[in-house]
């Protein structure tokens, strides 16, 4: 059994429970979400002790040099005084500049951070709507092409933040987002290998930006962007991935919707689901690079499938869209 000292309390935390889990069993508040590692909610920062590698795995060098770990995958061997990790260090302002509806249900949000803010195309960051309610958001944008961040919201019913987002949040207000995380993001290696891109609804937000930077980057080998939607009018930028396709010709954007009929075959979309397609369009994954983010469900299917295909784990890189919970 290990301590954890966090605001001069001291809990235990004993197998099998996580830091996260002990803590909040012992009635302290901490922030958290898909409680499996991706989110990030549950960042927590250790002042003395060293959190295990897993609790880490992730993050950016240089959060984990300066001992932030992820609460619901640190399960400690020795004591830690921790504090919560979410502190207004990790924050800044951000004004909104322009909102766009991109169909009837998801809203593409454009953000001016008020300092530099780093990030690559696809990782997402967390925005604020008060002190213990954020949500994660990926970025559609470019930051070589685009001065301004971009995401795109889906409207979820009864959403404390997406419906926030949709009904109350103004342009010339300025709210306040975390730092740029995750890894679904491309990097200029083997460039002529397959890249695969699968996601449905508002999960195009991170693959937009990933597409538009692996292009942008040189990639050579054949990319493949699938995006579902349970009807033509779920899916969204068409007209800009279609001029893609013309620009690049390795770049494949293949819509998928679970429709059929003339509207459908105009715009060549798919009858049936991104993964499906995905299958039929290719033998194997072996060589390939994969990025799957939106519904979880998919995710998971899609992530197996293709593991299954060829594909090694580290080539597959995937942000499920998991609900917070909190
Ligand atoms: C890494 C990551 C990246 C993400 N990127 C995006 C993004 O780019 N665009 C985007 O729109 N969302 C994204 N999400 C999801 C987003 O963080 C929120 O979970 C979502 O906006 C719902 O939050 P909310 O506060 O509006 O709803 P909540 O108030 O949390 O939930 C309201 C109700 O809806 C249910 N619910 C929550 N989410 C869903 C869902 N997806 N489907 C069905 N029911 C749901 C809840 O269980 C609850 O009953 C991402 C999530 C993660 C973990």
């Amino acid at each position: 059994m290990a301590m954890i000292e966090l605001g001069g309390k001291v809990y235990e935390c004993a197998p099998p429970h996580s830091v996260l889990e002990a803590l909040t069993a012992q009635g302290e508040a901490i922030p958290s979400g898909c409680r499996a590692g991706v989110c990030q909610s549950c960042l927590m920062r250790c002042l003395k002790g060293t959190p295990p590698a897993k609790s880490q795995e992730g993050l950016k060098t240089s959060l984990v040099q300066q001992g932030y770990f992820l609460a619901c995958r640190c399960y400690p061997e020795s004591d830690l005084t921790v504090a919560l990790g979410d502190g207004p260090g990790l924050r800044q302002s951000a004004i909104v500049v322009r909102r766009e509806m991109l169909n009837r249900d998801i809203l593409a949000l454009y953000l001016r951070p008020e300092a530099p803010f780093a990030y690559r195309p696809g990782q997402f960051l967390r925005l604020h709507k008060e002190a213990n309610l954020s949500r994660c958001y990926s970025l559609a944008s470019v930051p070589e092409f685009e001065d301004t961040l971009e995401l795109h919201v889906r409207r979820i019913p009864d959403g404390r933040v997406s419906g926030w987002v949709h009904d109350t949040l103004a342009v010339g207000e300025t709210v306040e987002i975390g730092d740029s995380t995750g890894h679904c993001f491309y990097v200029p290696e083997r460039q002529d290998h397959p890249v695969l891109l699968l996601g449905t609804g508002s999960g195009l937000a991170p693959l937009y930006g990933i597409v538009r930077d692996a292009l942008a980057q040189g990639h050579h080998g054949p990319v493949w962007l699938y995006h579902g939607s349970y009807a033509l009018e779920g899916l969204y930028r068409q007209a800009a991935l279609q001029e893609l396709a013309r620009r690049y010709p390795n770049f494949h954007y293949v819509p998928c919707v679970d429709q059929t009929g003339a509207a459908a075959e105009a715009l060549g979309a798919r009858t049936g689901t991104v993964l499906g397609a995905l299958v039929a369009d290719h033998g194997g994954f072996s060589k390939a690079r994969v990025f799957l983010c939106g519904n979880p469900d998919m995710v998971k299917d899609a992530r197996l499938k293709i593991f299954l295909g060829g594909a090694s784990m580290a080539d597959i890189f995937a942000d499920p869209f998991l609900p917070s919970g909190s």
